[in-house]
């Protein structure tokens, strides 16, 4: 049984973290020059805890996210170096909490349940781009055992060493035909240590064959449906069917470009690709993220302080409570727990 209203936004990207002369960490985006708290309402930041508060947001996937870079061991070593950083950032939030704000390190399925259960926030880590475990499988049980990360995102855009991804960034369209056999390997170690497979961002073939490879079920934590918005990183229905029958769930996301062509998504559209994916796949296999301070946020969405508009969304959309829940992070959490399952098997 899941609290009422545990919702699971499982894709938010935190700025590169800087501390300032004090030691003290301050939080800055790569692309805009306003230094922003996470504290901090009043803040051009999508989410942050007071506006998570605001919003009825009580967990979330923070990710560590490396931009593709050369697949030299100089680059390989420079985005180990920021992905170690970055989750030392995420894993001493809760340390930063203001007296009275109650925010949990959460890495399995019950921490998140028990700490929304006690008015918390819950916060997992996870990591977007497997290109900082370079040549390495054995980080991928460093990461999970320092940090807790809970899922790696094979790839972002442009191939890694990994895996194939579904945006090319020049050069040839394939590079191993989907995965690669070092890509293979680390996904046996992510198995092992409880990390589950994220499958957005990643080629058709590397999709498919992540979802006969892995273990336990894999999923997409921020992707839409290509039969509503042909984009390269929406899943086809083929996708969909193949990902649900594996047991796995494709976490629909706010961004407006993967939403309608065009852009200018809105919470309808969003609505519409749920509604979308629940027909032909179930309503066990959906889910929901944001993608916030990655480009994510949508008319209707626009910030965490806004999420109570999407549950209010799938009421008027006809879900029941618990159809609610299970998209709102109950199918999520099934996930993590199975992934916790096969790991002490
Ligand atoms: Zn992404």
């Amino acid at each position: 049984m899941y609290p009422p209203f545990l919702t699971f936004d499982t894709h938010i990207d935190i700025p590169w973290p800087e501390k300032t002369p004090e030691g003290l960490p301050v939080w800055e985006r790569t692309d805009e020059t306003e230094r922003t708290s996470l504290w901090d309402a009043n803040t051009k930041r999508r989410f942050t805890i007071p506006k998570a508060r605001m919003g009825g947001l009580t967990s979330v996937c923070l990710t560590a996210y490396s931009p593709q870079g050369p697949l030299t061991d100089e680059g390989h070593q420079a985005a180990w170096k920021r992905v170690n950083a970055m989750l030392q950032a995420i894993c001493s939030i809760p340390q930063e909490a203001p007296e009275g704000e109650s925010v949990s390190l959460c890495i399995k399925a019950d921490d998140i349940i028990q700490t929304v259960s006690d008015g918390g926030i819950s916060i997992t880590p996870v990591i977007e781009n497997g290109y900082p475990l370079g040549e390495d499988p054995a980080r991928v049980a460093f990461l999970a055992q320092s940090y807790g990360v809970r899922y790696i995102t094979l790839t972002h855009n442009g191939h890694n060493l990994l895996a194939d991804s579904a945006v090319v960034k020049g050069g040839e369209i394939t590079k191993h035909g989907g995965l690669s056999s070092l890509g293979r390997e680390v996904i046996g170690e992510m198995n092992r240590n409880g990390v589950l497979v994220d499958i957005s961002h990643g080629a058709v073939e590397t999709m498919m064959q992540a979802v006969t490879c892995s273990a336990v079920p894999v999923f997409a934590s921020h992707s839409c449906v290509r039969a509503l918005c042909d984009h390269p990183r929406n899943l086809t229905d083929r996708q969909l069917e193949v990902l649900a029958d594996a047991g796995g769930v494709v976490q629909i996301t706010a961004m407006s470009p993967f939403l309608k062509r065009g852009g200018g998504g809105t919470l309808e559209d969003l609505m519409a690709h749920i509604r979308y994916a629940v027909e032909l796949v179930g309503v066990e296999h959906v889910g929901i993220s944001s993608d916030f301070d990655g480009g994510g946020g949508i008319k209707g969405w626009v910030d965490a302080s806004e999420t109570a508009h999407v549950t209010q969304a799938l009421e008027k959309a006809g879900f029941d409570k618990s159809e609610q829940q299970a998209l709102w992070g109950g199918n999520m959490l099934r996930l993590l727990a199975q992934a916790e399952l096969y790991k002490t098997r």
